[in-house]
Formats: C-alpha cells, structure tokens, sequence
C-alpha cells in the first residue's frame, strides 16, 4: 500500500513547498486513510504526555527523578511546558505556512485570513486538550497516577490559551470583515451576513449560517469563561453553573468547524461519561449518622498565668470562635475509597438544592463509616448553614439529607517510605487525620510496610480545635510495627502548655509559635533519602514546608483545598 497525494491525487491540503505533508495510506480503491499532519502532532504529543506520566506512576525512582526542582519549577512540569511548546510551535507553523485552504488555496492569498483561520483552529485544538482534565473521575488521569484537583491547573492554564486563541480569531476576523466592507458581519444574530467568498471578496454572499450564530455564542461565552472564573472565590456556585456554557459552546464548535471533531471528541466522550457516573453516583443512597457540631474558643493563651490573663485583657476584639461540622455518614462509595487524601463533594438540599462542596475524607479508607470535617467560613457562608443544621438536627423530623458523589482523588501509599511526616494547617487536618489512620491501621494488619516511623506535625490558630479531633487521633500504639507521634503548635497562643495535665491537650502537650520545619526534617531523617513529607494547609505554611522538605532532600507533596 502505497502513499498517495491524496484519494485519485486530486485532494491536496498543503502547499508545494510544505514541510509537513499529509500522508495518504489507500486501503482500497475507494478508502483513503488520511494522517492530517495536526492531527497526528495532536495525538503524538497526548500519548507520550500519558506514556511519561503512565511511567512515573509505575516507577517511583523516575516519579522522583521528574519531582526535582530545576529554578522554579519542577523537572516534570518543566518537561511538559517544553513538549506543549514544540507541539504548540509546529501545529501553528502547520496551519499557518503548509496547509493549502479549501484544496484551492483560495483563503492563502490573504494573509489576515490565514491569520484568522490559524487562530480558530488552534482554539478547536486547546479546546480538545483543556476538555481532558475536566472530568472528576478520568481513567486517564487515574492511569496517569494523576487526579483531577491536581491536574485543574492545566485545565486552566489551557482555558487561558483556548480564550486567547478564540479572541485572535475574532479581531482577525473583525479586521478582515472591515477590509472587505462588512464590519456588521461580526455581529450576532447577523441575518444579514454576507461575507463573500466565491470568489472571496468578491459579490457571492456566504451561506455559511454558522458564522453568526457562532458570534452569538462567542460572546456569552467569553463572560462565563473569561471573567466570571475571575470571581470564583466570592461566588462559587456563579463560576460553577456559568461553565456549563461549555454544553452550548461545544457543540457550537462542533458544528462551525467541521474537523473540530477531530480534536474535541475524546475530551468530549470522557466527559459525558464522567457525568453520566457521577450522576449514578449522586443517585446513591447516604445515611447520615451523626452531625456534631463543634466549637472552640479562639486562643489567647493556654495557660492561666497573670502574665497571660494581661494578654487576654490588652486584646481589643475577642478573635471568633472556630467551628467545625462532623458528619459521620453510611455509603456505596466507602467501597470504592481506596486511599487517604480522597475527597467527596456533598449537597445537602436542607441548605441548598445546587450548592455542592468539596470536602476530604477525614476517615480511613478502612473505616466503615466515613466522615467528614468541615470548618464553618461564616455565617451566611454554606459550612455556617451546616452548622446551624447540625445544631438543629435532633429536631428534625426526617433527620438529615445528604448527597454525595465521589470519592475523588489520587492515590498514595505511606508504607512505600521509611519516614513520613505529615504536615497540616488548620482545617487541613483531614486528610492528614484520614491518611495516619489508615497507615495505623494497615501497620495492626501487619501488612509489608517499610515504614520505620510516622510524625503529624498540627499547627492551628487555637488549642482547643486539636481536642475536637482527638477521638480520631487516639491511637492504639501497641503492637504497631513503628512509633506514631504527633507534634502540636498553637501559632496565636503565646505560651506552650505544660508536658501533661491542667492546661494540656487531650493528644498531649502543645507548643506555642510556629514549628520549625528545617529542623524537624533534618531531625526526622538525617540523610533524607527515604523522607516523605505530606502538606496541607494555608499556602504561605505549604510553601515554607516545601522548601524545607526540599532542602532536607525529602519527597514533598501537597494536597491543596483551593481549585
Ligand atoms: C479537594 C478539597 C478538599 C477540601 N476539604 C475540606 C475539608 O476537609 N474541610 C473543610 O472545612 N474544607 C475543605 N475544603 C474547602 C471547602 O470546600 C470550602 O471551604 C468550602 O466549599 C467553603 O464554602 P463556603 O461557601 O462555606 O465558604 P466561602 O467563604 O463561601 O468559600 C471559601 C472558599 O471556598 C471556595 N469554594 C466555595 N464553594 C466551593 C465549591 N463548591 N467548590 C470548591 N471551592 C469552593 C471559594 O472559592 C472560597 O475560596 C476542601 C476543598 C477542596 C478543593
């Protein structure tokens, strides 16, 4: 089978001179299989990105390898930013200098044109990459050792470039409506778009539909996608509904641009089955257990010295109270949590009918039941309304809806290194709660573990929010194949409690200030070869963590609550 010009060598889509050229396998007199230079620069470039991450989900020496830090960024992140840009660079030289439009090359004459066109078909294929990581439960991302809140970035990263390409297209197209004197035809809605393009720019209007009602869709568009995200952080559920813009978006695309399908389709396919899963998953029955709401007073100090009461006094405004909500609830999913650092996203329409949130998992996978922790951020903010419901949960008479989908997330095995220290900030507690639990419990099991020792370094603003967890972080020491231990600072208190009784915590004494990381990795793991790190918390804490973690030549990742 030979390589032909094309179906009967009439079909040519790059110019003469071309450096890339479509290759035409004939698989029968009447069947052409076509490799379109784009879309295999397209697919080449997605499978050696799976084939990288496949490899270092499989090998944990090259995962390291790809973890270390070259100037900012990390081996791996930099190795990818390099590949997108080749990929990038050669389907825009592709779609810019080789291809021939429309067979004819009637559309190369004019440099805004190819311009314009270039733009838009490089927007169809940012699209097709950026749609990928939008599913919660990916295969591809779960075989890639990946997950979907650690991979959102790229999502975004992507969204930006796809916006950037689309707005190109747009203005190119703007200016080259105007050079052909029909500046309307950009607008939406347009009936009476003319566009002439047989000959182009001569007086045979296009019947090319598509291009208004694209324009309608365009510019709706670009508010849910470029400036509503720019708000997430005050209005979530805004961010969250407007995105499904993309269900109208896409199928727009589809439509205007006839090879879209090429680049789009996977992404698209992943995602319908995403939804369709987690609708099936949200279907599922939850039965909540127990609601507790908790409190603890803000900190001053934690010991009842007349120096400390002085401090009390001076303070003008008393800080807040800090309030978390435990729910225990019963589901199907519990079977498929399968590692520490999960998460769920729950609903609870006695609150809202469409606000859903995410929240880690603070039980063990081994657990029967689940639970979740989640800090009150405010009165009127949805975790304040699950406080108040819990308060008022003995009263109601059909007790407490609950929906949840999931769980989500990533998959990590402590007992694949020696020394692991588990750091959290505040409410980023949980996972760390989920993870020191199951590592516990597996270790009673007495399953093959290298792990030689198991720190959790807690720091949080009160001393009484450690308490509220202390049935979780009760551990049975005996008979555990290696020592647990677990540091407490109070950052806001300004005296540390003494070693054990009045004035200690319940898991034990508590330091006041902020923990030294430098000196805690180095003291845990003098080498370092073999220490594991695990944050999650504010993100000034996180960083200064890493950078410790990575001075003292540890394994560092984080779990992050902000996507
Ligand atoms: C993977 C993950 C795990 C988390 N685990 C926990 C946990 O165990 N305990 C806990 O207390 N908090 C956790 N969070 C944070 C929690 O989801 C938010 O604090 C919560 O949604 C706050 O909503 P709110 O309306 O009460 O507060 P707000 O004050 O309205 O929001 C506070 C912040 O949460 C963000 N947020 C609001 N709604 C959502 C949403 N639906 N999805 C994502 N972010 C949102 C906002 O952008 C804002 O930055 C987690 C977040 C993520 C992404």
């Amino acid at each position: 089978m030979g390589a032909t010009a094309g179906i009967n060598g009439t079909m040519i889509s790059e110019k003469p001179d071309a450096w890339m050229v479509t290759l035409n396998w004939r698989w029968s007199d009447s069947v052409v299989v076509k490799f379109f230079p784009d879309t295999v620069l397209f697919y080449v470039f997605l499978e050696m990105v799976v084939l990288v991450t496949a490899l270092q989900a499989e090998f944990p020496g090259f995962a390291k390898l790809l973890s270390r830090k070259v100037g900012p960024a990390k081996l791996g992140y930099f190795l990818l930013g390099t590949w997108f840009a080749v990929f990038l660079a050669l389907f825009v030289w592709y779609w810019a200098v080789d291809h021939l439009y429309h067979g004819d090359g009637k559309y190369n004459k004019h440099p805004l044109e190819v311009a314009a066109r270039t733009c838009g078909v490089t927007a169809v294929m940012l699209l097709g990459l950026l749609l990928l990581p939008a599913s919660k439960s990916s295969p591809v991302l779960r075989a890639a050792g990946s997950s979907w809140e650690s991979a959102v970035w790229i999502h975004i990263m992507l969204g930006v470039l796809f916006l950037t390409a689309t707005c190109g297209h747009v203005v190119l197209f703007l200016a080259r409506f105007a050079e052909m004197g029909y500046l309307s035809d950009i607008l939406p809605f347009n009936a009476a778009f003319f566009y002439p393009q047989n000959p182009v720019g001569g007086k045979t209007p296009s019947n090319n539909w598509t291009v208004p009602m694209m324009s309608a869709v365009f510019w709706p568009s670009l508010v849910c996608f470029g400036i509503f995200p720019w708000f997430r952080r005050r209005n979530y559920e805004l961010f969250r509904y407007s995105h499904y813009m993309s269900v109208i978006l896409v199928p727009a695309i589809l439509w205007h641009a006839t090879n879209a399908w090429y680049f789009v389709l996977p992404g698209v396919l992943l995602w319908t089955v995403d939804r369709v899963v987690r609708l099936c998953g949200a279907c599922e029955g939850v039965q909540v257990q127990e609601m507790e709401p908790l409190e603890a007073a803000a900190a001053t100090t934690i010991t009842t010295t007349e120096e400390a009461q002085e401090t009390k006094k001076k303070q003008k405004k008393p800080a807040p109270a800090e309030r978390v909500t435990n729910v225990a609830f019963a589901w199907p999913g519990q079977a498929r949590t399968h590692s520490p650092s999960m998460f769920v996203v729950v609903n609870f329409p006695q609150i809202s009918l469409n606000e859903w949130h995410p929240f880690s998992l603070s039980s063990s996978p081994l657990d029967s039941t689940a639970t979740i922790h989640v800090k009150d951020m405010g009165e009127e903010s949805f975790s304040g309304r699950l406080h108040k419901l819990a308060l008022a949960a003995s009263n109601l008479p059909h007790g407490v809806v609950m929906n949840v989908q999931g769980p989500y997330g990533s998959r990590v095995n402590l007992h694949e290194s020696q020394e692991v220290v588990l750091v959290a900030g505040g409410i980023g507690i949980t996972p760390m709660v989920s993870a020191l639990r199951c590592a516990v419990q597996q270790g009673l099991r007495a399953k093959q573990s290298k792990l030689r020792r198991l720190r959790l370094v807690w720091v949080a603003r009160s001393p009484g929010v450690f308490d509220m967890f202390a049935k979780e972080l009760s551990i049975q020491a005996a008979g555990l194949p290696f020592p647990v231990e677990i540091s407490l600072f109070c950052s806001a208190c300004s005296f540390s409690s003494p070693e054990d009784g009045p004035g200690a915590g319940i898991l034990g004494p508590i330091t006041a200030g902020r923990p030294n990381f430098q000196q805690i990795f180095e003291k845990e793991n003098p080498g370092g070869a073999q220490l594991l790190v695990l944050a999650c918390g504010p993100a000034a804490m996180v960083a200064e963590c890493e950078k410790a973690a990575r001075s003292a030549s540890a394994d560092f990742e984080d779990w992050s609550f902000v996507l």
